[in-house]
């Protein structure tokens, strides 16, 4: 596996030999793996560097737990990491969001406020780039979802790596974008590493779970169909990729980041929740 995540950074050009990377670790086992996997890479770059940053979404029972095993697990690795919160950050919680029952899923809220926390915490540290640790299984998903969306478009702005042509956002690179979860899985613990198992109590993407069961069907069926469909989602960035237009982008008036509309969508998810 670590053969096959060297050939995907190589092949999509996802790091320079002297960028500071910041790495999403939420503690999980997708996240823990990535860390332990970029770190042996790094060994071969030695004007790279690596820091781990976590946030801190605010849930009881759940969050807290991850957060000790990810502090662990760069203790052991060496690695230095920041934990930013939506507390400090939003001044709210993904708990306190979930108990003022608004009219989408808590996970709407925070998946938005994630992406704005690591960039912010990618920023404090001064990264060059921002590795997450999206897998082949939620490529593959996204890919479906956005089309049952009736968003093509989307598929062709996703994908492993993500370059702002503005240069106003970090690149974000997907270094596990062709491993699938169940290697992952074995990798994690074949290797020992001590991740959390918990899933999120407020967890409820039921559209996606519906499309993971699917495309888990259709794989043990059809083997190599995830494959397939992650090359077909290439195949159409390639194809499609000046189709997408590049929107031109404002300070968002109230926090001030890069946005193509007044606010940026953290901003007015704030401002509905406190409406
Ligand atoms: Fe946040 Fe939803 Fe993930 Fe829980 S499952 S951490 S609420 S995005
Ligand atoms: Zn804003």
């Amino acid at each position: 596996m670590e053969e096959r995540v060297r050939r995907t950074v190589m092949k999509h050009h996802m790091l320079e030999h002297n960028d500071h990377v910041a790495v999403a670790v939420s503690g999980g086992k997708d996240s823990l793996t990535l860390l332990s996997l970029l770190v042996k890479l790094e060994e071969r770059f030695p004007k790279s560097k690596i820091t781990a940053v976590s946030v801190d979404e605010g849930i009881e029972g759940y969050r807290d737990e991850a957060l000790e095993l990810a502090r662990k697990a760069c203790n052991d690795l060496g690695v230095e990491q920041l934990v930013v919160s939506y507390q400090d950050l939003f001044g709210i919680t993904t708990d306190e969001i979930a108990q003022k029952h608004l009219g989408q899923t808590p996970c709407a809220y925070c998946g938005v406020f994630r992406r704005k926390a690591i960039n912010k915490a990618a920023m404090m540290v001064g990264a060059t780039k921002i590795a997450t640790a999206h897998n082949l299984d939620d490529e593959v998903q996204t890919v479906l979802l956005n089309m049952l969306h009736g968003d093509p478009l989307r598929i062709v702005r996703s994908g492993p790596v993500l370059r702002d042509p503005r240069g106003r956002f970090l690149p974000r690179i997907k270094p596990l974008c062709d491993v699938s979860e169940k290697e992952i899985v074995l990798y994690a613990y074949l290797t020992g590493l001590d991740f959390q198992g918990a899933t999120c109590p407020h967890g409820s993407e039921a559209l996606r779970n519906d499309i993971r069961s699917f495309l888990n069907q259709m794989d043990q069926k059809h083997p190599g169909t995830k494959f397939t469909l992650q090359r077909t989602a290439e195949r159409l960035r390639e194809l499609l990729f000046d189709a997408a237009p590049v929107s031109e982008l404002n300070e968002c008036e109230k926090c001030g980041d890069p946005t193509p509309h007044r606010l940026c969508e953290a901003c007015l998810m704030l401002e509905a929740i406190a409406a």
